[in-house]
């Protein structure tokens, strides 16, 4: 008997863990729902609302094919034990995870469980990410090779098996952290699917002029990410789609391509990001909590201000778009790339707020939670990788050019609804119409100040560079080096400057 474990690839479409599991005899399709994965502190209501709606999608595919989605509560280890006993498992398939440390430990002792058990336990990998990688070389070629490969077929009948099922249980039964919600996306295959289609069809024209808004970012983003985390699509398929649209819209005139081409090429580059984050994960689990460069070890930790983190969690630092960000965070569970980025900078450069405990708030919030992406972009933004540019976002700036007429931050801040449009930015230029929102709890200009000299007086220290060095071999992207580039591990000049935004 085979068992195929869904895990983060929900869906019978181009998963190569299914299709091979079926292709030598019986195969039980399994999800295991795991209360202690549940119970962390990166884990919240939205994620376990998204997921079951992907597993409502799921259910219905399997039943199409003959079978039912067998479901089980608790330990995986025990759950495994048991199967066994009943049907002697003997190839175990699930695609490779880079997910969050809780399932690294997991699959550790699921690895030495099935070795122990002579089960044969396959994992290959859904996207472009690489287990043991030893090298950084190559690797976007690597990955433009695994996107191309045909999608893989789901089996035309599975045979039905008398195996017990579960319910999930309900969010009241295991302790989830319960963030409430407005208006999340929804899940399963289904609405991944009519987001993929809408978003080639029409709202990507104009992506790559109209994601750094989040006016325009909300409809002109694909909003695949949540999709994509927990595998409802598979990356090459969505990769195939884009290409696909590329070829058709080559064969028109140039007028009609208008700003296309421009936007489904960024689109791709982003796609390869996605694996390219995950990979750091991958290849370093621990940068969940522990910073890329060990220079920064010092900073922030000791000068935690709760009264700091509280504003910022609940959108009142008194910047009005770092507080219409977080506040339309924590009603759609969804943001767009730069305002992100900015709510990070912000907690990290002017508030001084350790990473590693304002990422793990963010997680609880992003629907589309992948901590490969989540903690590198978490480290990038907060000048903790040592390779990568110093951006510290200044959100007077953010606001006056994403959001000129002040119409995003209007719709989140409505107690600003008397702050006349020359002060919106600023509204407290005109106190007396503030209606209770709060003055800025930092000076915008001092504290980025601050910030900027404290990390670039680490920067320009000697020792800073070999690690940096180091750093850059193991995570950074980079065309391929010739072998004299190669033996002399450089890093290059471009990946130490800094940028003020
Ligand atoms: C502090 C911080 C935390 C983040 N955490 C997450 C996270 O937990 N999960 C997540 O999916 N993305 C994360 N991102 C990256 C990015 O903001 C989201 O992927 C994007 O906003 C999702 O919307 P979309 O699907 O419409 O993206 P699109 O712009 O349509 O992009 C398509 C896909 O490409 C990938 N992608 C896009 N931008 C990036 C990027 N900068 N880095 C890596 N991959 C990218 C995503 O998979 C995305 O779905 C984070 C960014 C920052 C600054």
């Amino acid at each position: 008997m085979n068992v195929i474990w869904f895990k983060r690839d929900l869906r019978v479409w181009d998963n190569e863990a299914f299709s091979k599991a079926c292709e030598s005899g019986p195969v039980i399709p399994l999800y295991i729902f795991e209360p202690e994965l549940w119970s962390q502190n990166d884990l919240s209501y939205r994620h376990y609302q998204f997921l079951i709606e992907c597993l409502d999608d799921l259910k219905y595919d399997i039943e199409k094919l003959g079978q039912e989605l067998i479901i089980r509560s608790g330990n995986a280890l025990e759950i495994f034990q048991d199967i066994n006993q009943q049907f002697d498992i003997s190839e175990l398939w699930s695609h490779q995870e880079t997910w969050n440390y809780w399932t690294f430990k997991r699959d550790s002792s699921v690895r030495k469980w099935t070795d122990l058990n002579n089960i044969e336990w396959n994992e290959p990998s859904q996207n472009g990410v690489i287990r043991a990688l030893k090298d950084r070389d190559g690797w976007s070629k690597n990955w433009h090779t695994k996107m191309k490969v045909d999608n893989f077929l789901p089996p035309e009948k599975l045979n039905k098996l008398n195996i017990k099922t579960e319910e999930i249980p309900k969010p009241k039964d295991i302790s989830l952290n319960r963030i409430d919600f407005v208006n999340i996306q929804k899940g399963g295959r289904r609405e991944g699917l009519k987001l993929l289609d809408s978003f080639l069809l029409k709202r990507g024209k104009n992506y790559s002029r109209e994601m750094s808004s989040p006016l325009t970012a909300t409809n002109s983003c694909s909003r695949l990410s949540a999709h994509l985390s927990f595998g409802s699509l598979s990356i090459k398929e969505v990769f195939q789609a884009t290409e696909a649209k590329k070829k058709e819209l080559k064969e028109l005139p140039k007028e009609l391509k208008g700003n296309w081409i421009k936007s489904l090429n960024s689109f791709l580059g982003r796609l390869r990001w996605h694996c390219h984050f995950i990979q750091k994960l991958e290849d370093e689990p621990e940068i969940e909590f522990k910073n890329m460069h060990t220079s920064y070890d010092a900073l922030r930790i000791n000068d935690f201000k709760d009264i700091f983190f509280e504003k910022w969690k609940t959108g009142k630092t008194g910047y009005p778009m770092v507080d219409a960000s977080m506040r339309s965070l924590i009603a759609t569970g969804w943001l767009n790339f730069r305002m992100r980025a900015m709510l990070m900078s912000f907690a990290s450069y002017h508030l001084w707020l350790p990473w590693q405990i304002t990422s793990r708030y963010l997680a609880t919030l992003f629907t589309d939670y992948e901590p490969g992406i989540h903690y590198s972009q978490s480290q990038m933004q907060s000048g903790t990788t040592g390779i990568n540019s110093v951006r510290i976002y200044n959100p007077i700036k953010q606001g006056l050019d994403q959001d000129p007429d002040a119409v995003f931050i209007r719709k989140w801040l409505p107690e600003l609804k008397k702050v006349s449009k020359e002060n919106i930015h600023m509204p407290w230029k005109d106190a007396e119409n503030m209606n209770g929102y709060p003055h800025p709890i930092v000076d915008e200009s001092e504290a980025r100040t601050s910030a900027a000299s404290k990390i670039y007086k680490l920067r320009k220290d000697k020792i800073h560079k070999l690690e940096a060095n180091k750093v850059y071999i193991k995570h950074g992207s980079r065309k391929p080096r010739s072998k004299k580039t190669k033996s002399k591990n450089k890093l290059k000049k471009s990946d130490v400057q800094m940028s003020l935004f």
